[in-house]
């Protein structure tokens, strides 16, 4: 008998007949004797209009009860799975984040799970139920209902994997698992059969968002082998595992474009000591993450200064200029400029690290293109290139077609 955690997300859970069809599956399963636990997502676009409906209220509503509202999406959807169960005869219960045992810190809409105490789920396993797990929420040990970070139902089964100790994770998904760049963008990307933790964790955060970029982190640090796969179909995805030697044989992975990015340029920032700290400080504080960061000597004014750069989430671009306006005169920054038109396009692969010549190579790609590079990152092994989000899209084509066609 083997435990089994699975998660389904939006898409597969995206009207009655779909939550029908998981428990379906997850019924074939029970009758093979294994224990189940279902992690689900809100039904696709609920997450989305929920968003909307705050921002109708207010631009900027209070985190706390954003994640009182958003957790609302996933509640109603581990209750209907628990029904589709009892109606093929299977037992059932349903559990929120915090029935779960899932305990967060208090960041509202990112917050981190602390620990896990499953004792519920255990106990409800025990007893012979298929326990539903409602993803992307958790509780503080105040008991304050948070959620955590947009796609959070990948973390919240990883984690449950872990807390668990499950014999197997499966992350069910619309598409057959990860593959080369996103096949609804780059419709000849190939489907790999597997990836390695740090590749993942790299294309996730380089915007495909097939995995959350946190649960990928999660699963490395606790050693979490999982799988991606279709909800839609029968056929083997993709494992997600530590590096095998074979690996560094492929030079690149895959390829990922991100168009939730934005920029922030703050021009004539006085050139003395501590003033970065201080911008980067105040944004820490209101919980934004900064990701490509570039300063360069500022054209044009008197007195020494320098242009500082840097990308974020777009969802955070409204929090971010607030921040800043208010120490602006302060920091004596001239203005603070907000560009939403951009995109990141990434390269990732270990094979990097004993290949020369990548990023000699996608620059070429890139200028055939006519596509012009604003901000440039790397790491060991990832490239990341900040250009114009029309030309997003074909650039990637480009890009795939030179290292992966
Ligand atoms: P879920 O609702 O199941 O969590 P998501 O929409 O979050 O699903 O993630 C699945 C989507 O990720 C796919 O439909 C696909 O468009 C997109 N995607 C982006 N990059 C990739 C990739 N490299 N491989 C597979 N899917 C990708
Ligand atoms: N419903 C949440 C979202 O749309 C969490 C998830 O689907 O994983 O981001
Ligand atoms: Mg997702």
């Amino acid at each position: 008998m083997a435990l089994i955690v699975q998660k389904f997300g939006g898409t597969s859970v995206g009207n009655p007949e779909r939550i029908k069809n998981v428990a379906k599956r997850v019924a074939k399963y029970r009758a093979q004797g294994d224990q189940v636990v279902v992690v689900v997502s809100a039904m696709s676009g609920v997450t989305d209009n929920l968003i909307k409906l705050a921002k109708e209220i207010m631009p900027l509503p209070s985190e706390r009860e954003m994640d009182m509202l958003l957790a609302t999406g996933e509640q109603t959807t581990i209750a209907l799975t628990a029904m589709a169960l009892h109606s093929v005869n299977v037992s059932a219960i349903s559990l929120t984040g915090a029935q779960a045992g899932i305990v967060t810190d208090g960041v509202h809409t990112k917050a981190k799970i602390q620990n896990i105490t499953p004792k519920e789920v255990h106990s409800m396993l025990d007893a012979g139920n298929v326990v539903i797990v409602a993803g992307f929420q958790g509780q503080t040990s105040q008991g304050q209902i948070t959620t955590l970070g947009r796609g959070g139902s990948d973390l919240t089964a990883i984690a449950l994997a872990a807390a668990l100790k499950a014999d197997l994770c499966q992350i069910y998904t619309d598409v057959d698992g990860v593959y080369t760049a996103d096949p609804r963008l780059v419709p000849n990307a190939r489907k790999l059969s597997e990836i390695s933790y740090d590749e993942m964790l790299e294309l996730a955060g380089a915007g495909a968002k097939v995995m959350q970029s946190r649960s990928v982190e999660f699963a490395k640090k606790f050693g979490v082998v999982f799988e991606v796969r279709s909800s839609l179909n029968e056929n083997p995805g993709t494992i997600v595992k530590e590096e095998t030697k074979s690996m560094e044989d492929v030079v690149i992975r895959g390829v990922a474009l991100d168009k939730n990015q934005a920029k922030i340029t703050l021009a004539a920032v006085p050139d003395k000591p501590g003033l970065a700290a201080r911008i980067f400080k105040a944004l820490a504080d209101a919980s934004i993450n900064v990701d490509m960061i570039v300063q360069t000597a500022s054209h044009g004014s008197g007195s020494k200064a320098t242009d500082i750069s840097f990308t974020l989430e777009k969802a955070d671009l409204l929090k971010a200029q607030k921040t800043l306006d208010a120490i602006k005169n302060d920091t004596g920054v001239r203005e603070v400029i907000a560009d939403e038109k951009i995109g990141k396009l990434s390269i990732v692969g270990v094979g990097m690290r004993s290949h020369s010549g990548v990023a000699a190579k996608m620059f070429e790609t890139l200028a055939a293109e006519g596509v012009n590079i604003d901000m440039i990152s790397t790491s060991e092994i990832k490239i990341s290139v900040v250009i114009d989000l029309a030309k997003g899209e074909s650039a990637m084509k480009a890009v795939h077609a030179a290292f992966l066609g």
